[in-house]
């Protein structure tokens, strides 16, 4: 069986999590069980190392980007940076607001951080809506940096999120 399907199989849903109506796609039931995480970080690993010219920073978006790019950064040997919710990073911040269901959120990454054309590739855990994933590369982009693709694990397709991201967009596993 194909690696994909293993791990696809091991998500487990919640549903009417966090609100009801909502179908929670936990991806840390995979995480729970290391020859899962090993297979994951395998197909995560491989898709990263085909990327050319190679990426030269990983940004990973808050919370569970950060699991899944920063393992990625040590094996590419590239700077793991993270991009965070509003007030959770020290020092000086560029920042980005976006338009959530109800309100708006924020999101931030240190200054000077990432060279001008720098290229990266950001990596977060799930692509609903594609609000998170906008937000995330028009702040590198903001930058004059260079946003290589989108990386997911998880896609909803039915929300079409990918639309919104006027950039490479990459998911491995799909609902
Ligand atoms: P979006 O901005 O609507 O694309 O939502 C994506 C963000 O919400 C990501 O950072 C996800 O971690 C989180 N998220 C939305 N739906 C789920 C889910 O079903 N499981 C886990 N995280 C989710």
């Amino acid at each position: 069986k194909q690696k994909l399907d293993i791990i696809k199989e091991n998500i487990k849903a919640f549903e009417d999590f966090p609100k009801p109506g909502i179908i929670f796609r936990d991806i840390f039931s995979v995480l729970a069980d290391p020859s899962l995480f090993k297979l994951l970080h395998e197909v995560l690993l491989s898709h990263v190392k085909e990327i050319q010219p190679p990426v030269e920073y990983i940004c990973g978006v808050d919370s569970r980007g950060f699991i899944f790019g920063s393992i990625l950064a040590v094996f590419l040997r590239v700077p793991f940076i993270p991009i965070r919710k509003k007030g959770k990073l020290p020092g000086p911040v560029d920042s980005i607001t976006y338009e959530l269901e109800y309100g708006q959120d924020t999101l931030e990454i240190q200054t000077n951080i990432i060279k001008e054309g720098g290229r990266v590739l950001i990596v977060d855990d799930l692509l609903a809506t594609g609000g998170t994933l906008w937000a995330a590369a028009m702040l590198i982009s903001n930058l004059k940096a260079e946003v290589v693709e989108c990386l997911t694990i998880i896609e909803l397709l039915d929300l079409k999120g990918r639309n919104k991201i006027p950039f490479p967009v990459y998911s491995l596993i799909q609902f």
